[in-house]
């Protein structure tokens, strides 16, 4: 048994009844590009205290470009052998293993980097697996003698959050008392604090420990990885916000990208290098360099594309014989493989993770209609697939069987197959080589999804459901939608991207694809709007300029000023939201007054003047806060395409500030005298927040 502490994730193989067979096999450390972490020449050990005993763990590096990656590893001797597979593999076990993981991984990250003398200036959290590095942060804060307001902060004014998962039992979250057991060790280091920590990561409504509320609260500005993702993030938390409309939680987005040079095959580089800007892979994210790629000659696009795609058949029949071979199945069986998928044919991939909602075999509601397709005499389709379900998902194994049934009927021998042990290298092959990329998630549980944007990169057009990035990466013309933006339940998206994805592929992409024979020239320029429009922005290049300019940036300078004088800003913006937290109760919108409506301007003859305003005053009562420490608004409802849009309007002062009584007036279009009309709110603002919403405070009116 104990060869199997380093097991990384599982090789996939399939038997010849379709079945996944999970094999772990142990990483030898000395063959893997990592080294271990060394401090003054000496190999870098660190400890985490756990409940009764501690876990030693050594501390590697793996350089990554420029970048060093630091492995926590805590299959040493010294420790208990249950606790030396706590690093093991990612995704296993029940949920004890899971926050001891975390702990290991959050508490323990934080003590290599001292360990190796880095204080980051931003910390990045992504999902909320990390978030207990806030907790670590937090410690050696009071331990410096800050109250806990003020050491949270500080906390909070160097943390950013990516969350990446757009659904809630996708956010990790843990009974309360299995929280106060596995941190035990940490609390007892700061025992006045024990409730306050368990406040912020308090899910309320569940009683629970969330890991993504621990992050939300220890962090400035957090993001999701779409603009879809991030509009869904905003949503799913807009209660953790308090009153504020869905599009104002302080949730932003930054599309995922995909690493060019890795995703981007070799043949494809040489003609970028030919007809882009010599330095075209150092400004990948502009746009305007792209446009060259207009002038590539069809017939050389052609060529590579033809190239890669037989590449990508050569080692998908190489897979499959290697499945029948080992699975002892008969010599003829294995050498019909030879036949397998025609170099000439329309060829779609799809590989990814086999989680269900990714439907993998959306493509099999109607084989009949699959069957004409797939072996039409003139305009043959096939189809690969390939992917890993884990372990545990009995569900996703079963889609795999199901695959592979289908793949073994006899009208499509050689028309469909699954390869086994999807992974890096097959991706490579796949995103380079087939025509067609699809994906067909059900809407919005793929909160970005990459594969598509690797196979962009290589001219290989997307056919999916708009979801994720693809949501913002279609333009109409670049590659194909799968169903509408609009929301509709599971079993609406089923039937209606079913029938889609069989009236796309016959009206559309079959007839194009087969359009003007050898050199299919509409084709390969679709190929070419879709590098053009993709490539550039669909780049890790892309991504990380913008979360330098997005987040990391505003962050840092946050973060250095609010340490500064002996953390000032920190110990004033913490004393501010606790006075304002106090003291909220105080604040009441005495009375609201809209006045009749009164025209602005005289309507001239024959013209439209502006249209007619009616003004609103608000008497707000304030107790011991101060007028300029709150924003007051009125929101009200402007019917914009058949949708209603949100109108958030800045009150001002008016009169003296008497009596703690601030009157405040601002006008709104006089049509609103008819229908839902309007609310007025006030709401904590300093300039010394990240974002406008910081402290989620709201007083509002009911809507009048
Ligand atoms: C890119 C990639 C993924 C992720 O693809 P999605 O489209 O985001 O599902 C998963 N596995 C491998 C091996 C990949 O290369």
């Amino acid at each position: 048994m104990d060869s199997y502490i380093k097991k990384g994730y599982f090789t996939q193989k399939l038997d010849s009844a379709g079945n996944q067979h999970a094999e772990l096999f142990q990483y030898d450390f000395s063959k893997l590009p990592i080294q271990p972490a060394k401090k003054d020449g000496k190999e870098l050990m660190i400890s985490v205290n756990m409940p009764g005993r501690k876990i030693d763990l050594q501390v590697w590096s793996a350089q990554v470009g420029r970048i060093t990656v630091y492995l926590l590893d805590a299959d040493q001797l010294s420790n208990r052998y249950e606790d030396r597979e706590l690093t093991s593999q990612l995704y296993g076990g029940n949920q004890d293993m899971r926050i001891a993981q975390e702990i290991l991984l959050g508490i323990g990250g934080i003590k290599a980097l001292r360990a190796l003398g880095i204080y980051p200036n931003v910390y990045h959290i992504n999902e909320g697996h990390a978030a207990f590095l806030t907790l670590e942060r937090l410690k050696e804060l009071l331990h410096l003698g800050l109250p806990f307001h003020v050491a949270v902060e500080t906390v909070r004014s160097a943390t950013v959050f990516t969350t990446h998962t757009p659904v809630p039992a996708g956010h990790d979250a843990f009974p309360l008392g299995m929280v106060e057991h596995h941190l035990g060790p940490l609390f007892s280091e700061m025992p006045a604090h024990k409730q306050d920590i368990l406040n912020l990561g308090l899910d309320k409504a569940k009683n629970l420990f969330n890991m993504t509320h621990l992050a939300m609260n220890t962090s400035g500005l957090r993001n999701g990885v779409s603009k879809l993702h991030g509009q869904v993030s905003r949503d799913m938390f807009r209660e953790f916000h308090g009153n504020i409309e869905p599009g104002e939680v302080p949730i932003d987005s930054i599309t995922n990208g995909v690493h060019m040079d890795t995703w981007t095959a070799g043949e494809w580089k040489k003609l970028f290098h030919q007809y882009l800007p010599e330095s075209w892979s150092d400004h990948q994210s502009n746009i305007q360099q792209w446009q060259a790629v207009s002038i590539i000659p069809d017939e050389s696009i052609w060529h590579v594309h033809q190239h890669l795609k037989s590449e990508m058949i050569g080692f998908a029949r190489l897979n499959l014989m290697e499945q029948r071979r080992r699975n002892g199945e008969s010599e003829q069986r294995i050498q019909e493989v030879h036949q397998y998928l025609n170099p000439k044919a329309l060829t779609i991939g799809f590989a990814r993770r086999f989680a269900t909602y990714k439907r993998a075999n959306l493509i099999f509601n109607d084989l009949e209609r699959l069957n004409k397709l797939l072996n039409h005499p003139e305009r043959p389709v096939q189809l690969i697939f390939a992917g890993k379900a884990h372990p545990a998902d009995h569900p996703g194994q079963d889609l795999i069987r199901e695959i592979y049934r289908v793949s073994q009927m006899k009208e499509f021998a050689g028309k469909i197959v699954m390869l086994e042990n999807y992974d890096m290298n097959m991706a490579r092959y796949l995103v380079q080589g087939v025509d067609v990329w699809l994906n067909n998630p059900r809407r919005p549980l793929e909160a970005s999804g990459t594969s598509g944007q690797k196979a962009a990169m290589n001219g290989v057009l997307n056919f999916s459901v708009l979801d994720g990035w693809w949501e913002e990466g279609y333009d109409g013309t670049n590659g194909w939608a799968i169903g509408s933006t609009g929301e509709a339940d599971w079993d609406t998206q089923e039937r209606e991207n079913t029938d889609a994805i069989y009236r796309v592929l016959e009206q559309e992409i079959i007839p194009l694809y087969y359009h003007q024979g050898e050199v299919p020239h509409s084709w390969i320029s679709r190929m070419k709007h879709s590098i053009q429009t993709l490539a550039p922005v669909y780049n890790t290049h892309r991504m990380v300029e913008d979360y330098t300019t997005i987040t990391y940036l505003p962050t840092a300078n946050r973060s250095l000023r609010f340490v500064k004088n002996g953390y000032d800003l920190a110990t004033k913006v913490a004393d501010y939201k606790q006075f304002i937290k106090q003291n909220w109760h105080h604040v009441k919108i005495l009375s609201v007054e809209d006045r009749a409506a009164k025209k602005t301007t005289e309507v001239l003859a024959g013209s439209e003047g502006p249209p007619a305003k009616k003004e609103i005053t608000a008497d707000v009562y304030y107790g011991p806060i101060w007028p300029p420490d709150t924003a007051v608004e009125i929101i009200y409802y402007e019917e914009k395409d058949g949708s209603w849009e949100q109108m958030i309007v800045n009150m001002q002062p008016t009169g003296d500030f008497l009596e703690q009584i601030q009157r405040f007036k601002a006008s709104i279009p006089a049509h609103l005298i008819h229908g839902p009309h309007f609310s007025v709110r006030v709401r904590p603002i300093s300039p010394n927040f990240i974002h406008s919403y910081e402290l989620p405070i709201v007083t509002t009116t009911l809507q009048r």
